[in-house]
């Protein structure tokens, strides 16, 4: 089995940030992995899945016609845990240098006035959806990155040791 690099983080210490899961080299480019995380793992409640839907649908939009990085976006989308989002990005930026580009994305949300994508012919389940708890999640996540910004805790995570199983498989989540 292979090691996947973000488990060596210990989860019930981290805070809510921007943070590099992984950078994998392929080839002659650089495709990097963060992790947006919104709430403290297994400390606090998890955002509510219609929100997270919502919100899902919200910012890939806004990333994916961001002029300045639409064409370095690979991936948005929900970590299962309802804890955050994964954002896969061409190249190997720091964290801190994606921030902006997080922090518009956020605040855009507040501007939304409809959830694009909506219909069946766009979702897997258009009816799931809760703009307004969207909003209030976004609010709150801007209000922190932004009072945070100079916090070095927001952009690295707090490392641990991996579990290994007696029969030496290595565990892994995210
Ligand atoms: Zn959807």
């Amino acid at each position: 089995m292979e090691l996947i690099q973000s488990f060596s983080v210990d989860h019930t210490r981290i805070v809510p940030g921007i943070f590099t899961s992984r950078v994998d080299h392929l080839g002659d480019y650089s495709v990097t992995t963060y992790d947006v995380r919104l709430k403290r793992p297994n400390r606090e409640p998890v955002i509510d899945v219609a929100a997270m839907h919502s919100l899902e649908h919200i910012i890939a939009t806004c990333l994916r016609n961001d002029p300045d990085w639409k064409d370095e976006v690979i991936y948005w989308g929900p970590m299962g845990c309802l804890t955050g989002f994964y954002l896969i990005l061409k190249g190997d930026r720091t964290s801190k240098e994606v921030f902006d580009l997080i922090l518009r994305s956020f605040k855009s949300v507040n501007d939304t006035q409809v959830v694009p994508g909506t219909t069946p012919e766009n979702c897997g389940y258009y009816r799931m959806h809760n703009l307004d708890m969207a909003k209030w999640y976004a609010n709150e996540f801007v209000s922190y990155l932004e009072a945070n910004a100079e916090n070095d805790d927001i952009y690295e995570y707090p490392k641990t040791e991996r579990l290994v199983t007696d029969d030496g498989q290595h565990f892994f989540d995210s």
